[in-house]
């Protein structure tokens, strides 16, 4: 028998398909067009899955974001994880950053090299270790946007419930927000609304976009992953931009909410305070990445170890920054799919499930 998941219904897909086609012919007779930056990762991934660029009206331009963690963290946050296993630390991580590239090494190849790097499926897993390690230190490579943070900082909760005082995280903890913001005062970019991310929104909500619509009049839509729910995401914009308004509105209301997670925000507000964060390709955002509170200095990798985490260095050549901005497309990279494959990543756009070149690479590849 033949199963159809109501969010993949072709009928569904063909009525939206045939929506945005009206929406599309509405914006174009009005001799308009309408760029749509996808911010998340896993939109980017579901959007060359299944095609869906391959539906849009050619009055419509969607170019993918910075969503994707390990994409936006700096070279120089690898080379800081490496000097530590260099140091005899057990490096925690998920499994995601072992192929990205440092300034000069990755973390797989300082495995290779016999850095006891451990592969996590938990943040909790790093107190696990540190428990069954007494005599060793342990780091958990703390990335990610809001999505992760609530659950990476409870390692600091476990660990002071087990007295595991050999665990930290080096933090390099990113917002959406202030990204947002940062993209669209980017001179290079012409950005007209944003479809917004679906994990992210269920911690912070779709209020929080509120003020991209207020202070810069562009539209943000919240939808969630399923090719029918980025259709209609897309479809509403597209529909906003043809009757020349703007909106903050959630298509995904099954999951989030306009307020968000009130406990996940609650616990990143106990334990973090924002700070200055770099992001590969986009520079130093103000405000837009957490760490850990002086009181919790003692699970604070960097304070530990004295040690600090640079931007470091870039492949000569490779697009990432671009890409990650939204400003070039992974095609454009003259590395793609040549010097520059899954199997042998360059930058770290190419390494990510979540990366805009592997996903071009897996599904949109011509050649
Ligand atoms: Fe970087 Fe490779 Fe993407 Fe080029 S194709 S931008 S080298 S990750």
């Amino acid at each position: 028998m033949k199963y159809i998941d109501g969010f993949r219904d072709p009928a569904a897909a063909s009525a939206f398909r045939a929506k945005l086609e009206e929406h599309g012919k509405e914006l174009s007779d009005a001799g308009r067009s309408v760029c749509i930056l996808e911010v998340c990762g896993s939109h980017t991934m579901a959007i060359a899955r299944f095609g869906i660029r391959s539906l849009l009206p050619d009055c419509v331009d969607l170019v993918s974001g910075p969503g994707c963690p390990v994409c936006v963290t700096p070279p120089g946050y690898i080379d800081a994880a490496i000097e530590l296993a260099g140091r005899g630390v057990i490096i925690a991580t998920f499994g995601d950053m072992l192929n990205v590239p440092g300034s000069d090494s990755s973390l797989a190849e300082a495995r290779a090299d016999g850095a006891r790097i451990e592969v996590c499926y938990s943040p909790l897993r790093a107190v696990e270790l540190a428990l069954e390690n007494p005599d060793s230190e342990v780091v958990f490579l703390a990335i990610g946007f809001e999505t992760t943070i609530a659950p990476v900082i409870s390692i600091v909760k476990q660990a002071a419930a087990s007295y595991a005082a050999n665990v930290s995280l080096l933090t390099a903890f990113k917002l959406v927000p202030p990204a947002l913001d940062a993209l669209l005062t980017d001179p290079d970019l012409a950005i007209d609304a944003f479809l917004c991310p679906a994990h992210v929104s269920a911690i912070i909500g779709s209020n929080a976009y509120e003020p991209v619509v207020k202070e810069y009049g562009k539209t943000c839509i919240v939808a969630g992953f399923e090719p029918l729910d980025i259709m209609m995401g897309i479809d509403r914009i597209v529909e906003l931009a043809a009757a020349g308004k703007v909106a903050c509105e959630n298509q995904y209301s099954r999951v989030v909410t306009p307020e968000g997670n009130p406990i996940a925000l609650q616990l990143m507000n106990d334990l973090l305070e924002p700070e200055d964060a770099y992001w590969r390709g986009v520079g130093v955002i103000p405000a837009s990445g957490l760490k850990l509170k002086h009181a919790y200095a003692p699970y604070d990798a960097q304070v530990k170890f004295g040690i600090s985490v640079e931007p470091g260095k870039e492949h000569p050549g490779c697009l990432c920054g671009s890409v990650i901005k939204g400003s070039h497309k992974p095609d454009q990279c003259s590395f793609f799919g040549k010097a520059c494959t899954p199997d042998a990543p360059v930058g770290p756009c190419m390494v990510s499930a979540e990366g805009t070149c592997a996903a071009y690479y897996k599904y949109l590849r011509t050649t």
